[in-house]
């Protein structure tokens, strides 16, 4: 750290994303990507003519993406903002909406704390009962930005949309913003629920359900109003902020419906079949609506099972947050992905007994 950086920042606990080690071969199960490729039609997007094409900036509008969301949900184009990942929508919620502070669950996606931190915004951090559930009354009058990730970030649990709703109906002096990133597995959207309230923000990703977490695309559908603030602040920071190639691959993979429908329901079978197999083992399982499992065995710790399926080529995530540092978090992958990753758990845990 030089003397030269913000006195804030010195104190800024920067967010750690999961491990993408680049000197061996994993299972590659800890960072919730999609282990199926993108669309056929995505990937035929990216011709020659339009890496020649890279010479010129991308569309400050990304209208042609934008209009892929918009009829996908059946909203106006009005309606829809693009972002380089969600993540980068998230950030500029936290900056639009932030300024009477933000709260959220003790157990969610990490980045929240890191952005009110970034951006100044006061956070309050509700938890969540002892089942991993959110109750939504304890989020009702905030009348500030109330975020939540639903199906929840690290749990899975979802929270049923008449529960946002009343999160929105309730919080009319804040906006509600109700992160997606995993609904496309088992969640129910709020997008329709923007068209009746308007201090709702509802944000999506191409990196999750849509296997394009590399070409960094994220989304959020919300009121006019709202979505003219977040453009105010993309237009602040980075008009240009999807890339042409990422624009265009992410409007064909948001147009191949059968494929993308067909992706997840792979997925989601697979993570039922891991459920029971680890239930088997005696695993506890959180129900999960994800593409992932929050798991914890009575036998082994969580770190050290991570660490020990990492030697046996496995990666999964392991949280040092005292409320679940017990479980591993374990990314659904391939059918044959997750038989590899049973058949090491199994030899792990027969050397302990
Ligand atoms: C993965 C994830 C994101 C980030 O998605 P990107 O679009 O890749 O930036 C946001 N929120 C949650 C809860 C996630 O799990």
């Amino acid at each position: 750290m030089s003397r030269y950086l913000a006195a804030d920042l010195q104190k800024l606990a920067a967010y750690v994303p999961g491990e993408q080690p680049q000197d061996k071969r994993y299972i590659k199960l800890n960072t919730n990507e999609n282990p199926y490729y993108p669309s056929e039609r995505a990937v035929n997007a990216v011709t020659e003519t339009e890496v020649k094409n890279l010479r010129l900036y991308s569309d400050p509008d990304s209208k042609k993406l934008i209009a892929a969301i918009a009829e996908n949900f059946g909203l106006s184009e009005k309606n829809v903002v693009v972002g380089n990942g969600s993540d980068e929508i998230l950030a500029f919620s936290f900056r639009a909406f932030g300024q009477n502070g933000a709260c959220f669950p003790d157990v969610t996606y990490g980045f929240y704390k890191v952005f009110a931190d970034m951006f100044g915004v006061e956070k309050e951090i509700l938890p969540l009962t002892a089942e991993f559930k959110i109750n939504a009354s304890d989020y009702f009058h905030k009348d500030k930005l109330v975020v939540i990730a639903n199906p929840n970030a690290q749990t899975g649990i979802v929270l049923p949309l008449s529960q946002i709703e009343k999160i929105v109906e309730n919080n009319r002096n804040g906006v509600v913003l109700v992160d997606e990133a995993y609904v496309d597995f088992g969640g129910e959207s709020a997008a329709e629920l923007t068209k009746k309230h308007e201090n709702l923000v509802v944000v999506q990703t191409f990196s999750k359900s849509r296997s394009l977490a590399g070409a960094r695309v994220g989304f959020a559908v919300a009121s006019e109003a709202l979505i003219d603030d977040l453009n105010r602040v993309r237009n602040s920071f980075n008009p240009y902020n999807v890339n042409r190639l990422s624009a265009l691959v992410a409007c064909e993979a948001m147009k191949d419906k059968s494929y993308f429908q067909d992706s997840v329901k792979k997925v989601v079978a697979v993570r039922e079949f891991v459920k029971q197999e680890l239930e088997k083992r005696g695993f506890f399982v959180l129900g999960s609506c994800a593409n992932f499992l929050m798991a914890k065995s009575d036998k082994i710790g969580g770190e050290e099972l991570y660490l020990a399926l990492k030697e046996s080529g496995v990666l999964v995530r392991h949280f040092k947050d005292e409320r679940i540092k017990d479980f591993v978090r374990v990314s659904i992958g391939t059918k044959e992905d997750m038989e590899f990753f049973l058949q090491k758990t199994d030899e792990i845990l027969r050397r302990r007994s």
